[in-house]
């Protein structure tokens, strides 16, 4: 500030022996050579700063900005630190249920390991994203975060349940996956939101392995859930392997949960499905899966999940390898080859393949070895910019 204050000064009496020595120009310049340079700088500071505060700010006119220049690092993203890949792999992580044995079957997880898993990736650099963000790669996270996306199996009441607090009023129970995850989200509010709960038959009423409270009817849960942000995903009736199904017992059996969230979620239909066991529909009865209607209400299922990585593994919803109704998962767990573990390791040793945001989800900024991979149509709402890794010029 102080600085400014001077150059004013100084300017204002720069502009006043400029009136009065007229032609002595070049005595003045030398004379006040000092004073010019200062002026020249200062300028120079107050104009990066004021093009640095216009490109941060979230009303940013990115298209014009970007227009104009080649050289992507004269942009307010900066490449060569942050080396975003909006078209790199994106985790899907399959959870189900608390068993608070310390050994138990690999695709539970005892409350103590599912904080450790939160607190990793919140270390790591992972943020929490919706269904909805993942297919839409419209994710708005700080630039360099990797998005991340979370899903809870089977509709155990250890995943979900409510219980009433002093004032009788329904809340999320503490002892439930869902009740961690909010608890740790609300410690760390730069965690982001999101996560699917694929539902079969009476959702969160039962659990095997842990015998939690629970109170309040589907509505009051679905509800709480929807508010908190998360998806109601569609995990069949009778969680039956679809192998075996035809298409109208697929549609039968996707029907039914459908109109439970239906009519007890304020007509939100469900549009996301996990196979069960993983295990796809004969190719033929895939038409099923995707729309269908059961006692006169339709659905439509805009993506399936598979219960492990399957080729192309993980990849990105904008990639031409990606397949809506084939997306990988990969299990909550560590110590098994293509686990949850095993994925971060392997994207801590090979960074440059994991999604890294660029911070402004108007742009998707990509490097250019991608470019035959992404399939245009899913980027056209998008300003797309193609950059070389090694130059950080963009290419068209
Ligand atoms: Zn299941």
């Amino acid at each position: 500030m102080r600085g400014i204050n001077t150059l004013t000064k100084n300017k204002k009496k720069h502009n006043d022996d400029f009136s009065n020595k007229g032609n002595k120009i070049n005595f003045f310049i030398k004379k006040n050579r000092y004073y010019l340079i200062i002026m020249i700088l200062v300028i120079g500071i107050i104009s990066v700063v004021t093009f640095n505060i216009k490109h941060f700010s979230k009303y940013t006119n990115t298209e014009s900005n970007i227009s104009s220049k080649n050289k992507v690092e004269n942009k307010s993203i900066d490449y060569k630190t942050i080396k975003p890949n909006e078209a790199g792999d994106v985790m899907v992580i399959m959870y189900h249920s608390i068993d608070n044995k310390a050994k138990h079957f690999p695709w539970h997880r005892n409350k103590k390991e599912f904080k450790e898993d939160l607190e990793y990736m919140y270390k790591n650099g992972y943020v929490l994203i919706s269904m909805k963000e993942y297919l839409s790669n419209d994710i708005n996270i700080p630039a360099g975060k990797t998005p991340i996306l979370l899903t809870f199996d089977d509709g155990l009441k250890s995943c979900f349940s409510l219980i009433k607090n002093k004032e009788g009023k329904l809340v999320v129970n503490n002892d439930t996956l869902i009740g961690i995850l909010e608890e740790f989200k609300s410690e760390h509010p730069d965690f982001g939101s999101g996560g699917v709960l694929y539902i079969t038959e009476n959702p969160f009423e039962y659990d095997a392995y842990y015998n939690n409270k629970t109170e309040g009817d589907y509505q009051d849960k679905f509800r709480v859930l929807t508010d908190l942000g998360y998806e109601i995903g569609n995990h069949t009736y009778h969680h039956y392997n679809m192998n075996n199904l035809n298409k109208n017992e697929i549609m039968e059996e996707i029907g039914k949960v459908n109109n439970l969230v239906y009519k007890n979620n304020n007509k939100i239909p469900t549009s996301y499905l996990a196979y069960p066991y993983g295990d796809k529909p004969k190719e033929e009865n895939l038409k099923a899966v995707k729309n269908g209607e059961y006692k006169g209400v339709k659905y439509k299922m805009q993506s399936a999940v598979l219960a492990a990585p399957e080729p192309p593994y993980f990849t990105n919803p904008i990639n031409k390898d990606f397949d809506p109704y084939y997306i990988s998962r990969a299990i909550a767990n560590s110590g098994q080859h293509m686990d949850m573990y095993w994925y971060f390791k392997y994207y801590k040793k090979h960074p440059e393949k994991k999604y890294i945001s660029d911070g402004d989800n108007t742009v998707l900024s990509i490097p250019a070895n991608y470019k035959k991979n992404v399939n245009s149509e899913k980027t056209k709402s998008f300003k797309t910019i193609f950059y070389d890794t090694k130059t950080y010029e963009t290419i068209e």
